[in-house]
């Protein structure tokens, strides 16, 4: 029914005579901006964008283009949206990032600020819980310069339903699983996006340690346990709300606007980008006829010809459009690696020719993580980790929520020798995996490294013998021994403290606990890297490695 639908809207698209006649490409500093709206409408957006730039900086910079679609045709915007309640999104892609926005009236400048906070966390958080990433691009929606700048001002609509309505409880709310929100009901998403907005805004208010923690770079991910108690607290939360927070910063002076008039097969192509990137093919066939006819040769009409044959399973095809596409000197950087993934496929992950398009992607966008991604696993496939490494540690930086790429670099780190770097890898591996093998993958990991930990037979002693024993130790010994430095005691919050050691040239480690002895020379160990490194023997329990008693020598 979804399908009739859409193929009714594209029928009415492609009668309309005026399709993309008042099309404008609209550029401030930082954002390139397509839209058929007036430019005051187009300018307001681009100034919002460049405050929110301006205000999450701390939080992470774009790394890719910014290209934002600011539709004024409903029609037009209707086949790209997954739900008609949908008034915008942001889009990742390889090659650059897209902010797509209907233009509906007021809700259009809170929309962008939200659709950027999505962006930043893309690039710089890692998986956050569906309603806590909601809540906080809804929480920043806000946004404006009034003077100084202002955010998490009240949203007059979202009380209105959580005072209407029935709340959802903290079940619920979790199972909006990440990405999709219609695993609940459709009546029940302004209520899932009016709660998560109020529990942010009621964490902020609370401040303090959790504020830091949940709110703020880093990110970490809010449990169910935290999420009940915070759906809890809500409703007197909502009695008194704080109206707002100001930054204590004013906004920078607005740059200058660069404006073109844009043909409407060039504003096409714009269109068509970002509806085969949303899986809108049908849309995408029917906006490419009059664009192939007025551009035969344009490399960015090949490319998206070339991705329309891909969505088709027409690898042929697609070839013949990127070959022609990677000819033209404007060639864009994901023709290249469109190219490259179609003749991996056909040539093998290691031919010369994959590695030479792979190599000329990265070299027009430096910042192409899955470009980097395959680099690295090809040097990793032909016996150079390090390069590897360095490929991997670039991509992930691009594209942090991404658990194959820790994965990939897990190992590349793992077979370099790095053990403690690998292990860093897997566990983000493990915390960003969204599918079960993916999991698996990271647990898997996370098992080879835990055994490249073990202590190698050489450097363990076996039970010494009594008399050499110290004192302290007659009531708490562990099973086997180590000697070596300890360089480093690493501490955080709700987990237990591990000392770091330096043993015959590669690293150990154990935890601690508060059983754990000291004897010898008195220390207080600070967290960090102790300087200088301290030589230590430690009785600790094999199983466990969990250190028993430290002797400092
Ligand atoms: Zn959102």
């Amino acid at each position: 029914m979804r399908g009739a639908a859409r193929g009714l809207l594209i029928a009415l698209v492609c009668l309309h005579a005026g399709w993309g006649a008042d099309w404008r490409r609209m550029r401030s500093t930082n954002f390139d901006l397509y839209t058929d709206v007036g430019k005051e409408r187009a300018a307001e957006v681009l100034a919002k964008l460049e405050l929110a730039r301006q205000h999450f900086r701390g939080w992470g910079l774009p790394p890719l283009p910014v290209r934002v679609v600011l539709f004024g045709d409903e029609k037009q915007f209707a086949p790209l949206r997954s739900d008609a309640a949908i008034k915008g999104f942001f889009q990742s892609g390889a090659e650059r990032d897209s902010i797509v926005l209907l233009d509906s009236g007021e809700g259009t400048l809170r929309g962008a600020a939200h659709e950027y906070v999505h962006l930043v966390l893309h690039h710089s958080a890692g998986k956050l819980p569906r309603w806590q990433e909601e809540g906080i691009a809804e929480f920043h929606s806000t946004l404006r310069a009034d003077g100084e700048i202002r955010t998490g001002e009240l949203i007059a609509s979202h009380l209105g339903i959580l005072q209407q309505e029935r709340h959802l409880t903290a079940a619920r709310m979790a199972a909006a699983a990440r990405g999709d929100v219609t695993s609940i009901g459709g009546r029940e998403v302004p209520i899932f996006y009016a709660q998560s907005w109020a529990l942010i805004h009621a964490l902020h208010a609370a401040g303090g340690e959790d504020a830091q923690r949940y709110l703020m770079p880093p990110f970490a991910a809010i449990g169910e346990e935290k999420l009940r108690r915070l759906v809890d607290q809500m409703p007197a939360y909502l009695r008194r709300p704080m109206t707002g927070w100001t930054t204590g910063e004013r906004a920078a002076a607005p740059g200058a606007i660069e404006e073109e008039t844009v043909p409407q097969q060039r504003a096409a192509l714009v269109v068509i980008d970002v509806a085969l990137r949303v899986g809108s093919v049908r849309y995408a066939r029917a906006l490419l006829g009059s664009a192939a006819a007025a551009y035969p040769e344009d490399p960015e009409l090949l490319h998206e010809a070339g991705m329309l044959a891909l969505a088709s399973r027409d690898d042929a095809g697609a070839r013949e459009k990127f070959t022609r596409a990677v000819r033209s000197k404007d060639a864009s950087a994901q023709s290249f690696f469109e190219l490259a993934l179609l003749e991996r496929d056909a040539l093998g992950p290691k031919a010369g020719r994959v590695r030479e398009l792979l190599s000329e992607t990265v070299k027009r966008n430096p910042q192409h993580a899955e470009a980097m991604y395959l680099l690295g696993q090809m040097e990793e496939s032909q016996g150079r980790p390090a390069k590897a490494v360095e490929w991997l540690e670039r991509a992930v930086k691009v594209l942090p929520r991404q658990s194959r790429m820790w994965y990939a670099l897990a190992l590349a780190r793992h077979d370099e020798g790095q053990v403690m770097a690998s292990r860093a890898a897997a566990q983000q591996a493990l915390a960003t995996a969204e599918t079960t093998p993916e999991k698996e993958q990271a647990e898997a990991a996370l098992e080879l490294i835990q055994g490249a930990l073990t202590i190698p037979r050489p450097t363990v002693e076996a039970k010494k013998p009594a008399q050499r024993v110290p004192e302290a130790w007659k009531q708490a010994k562990g099973d086997a021994v180590v000697r070596g430095e300890l360089r480093e005691l690493v501490c955080g919050k709700g987990v237990a403290a591990r000392i770091r050691l330096w043993v015959a040239g590669t690293w150990q480690e154990l935890t601690l606990d508060d059983q754990t002895r000291t004897t010898g020379k008195a220390m207080q160990l600070q967290c960090g890297m102790q300087r200088p490194a301290l030589s230590v023997e430690i009785s600790y329990e094999a199983k466990s490695r969990r250190a028993v008693s430290i002797e400092f020598r």
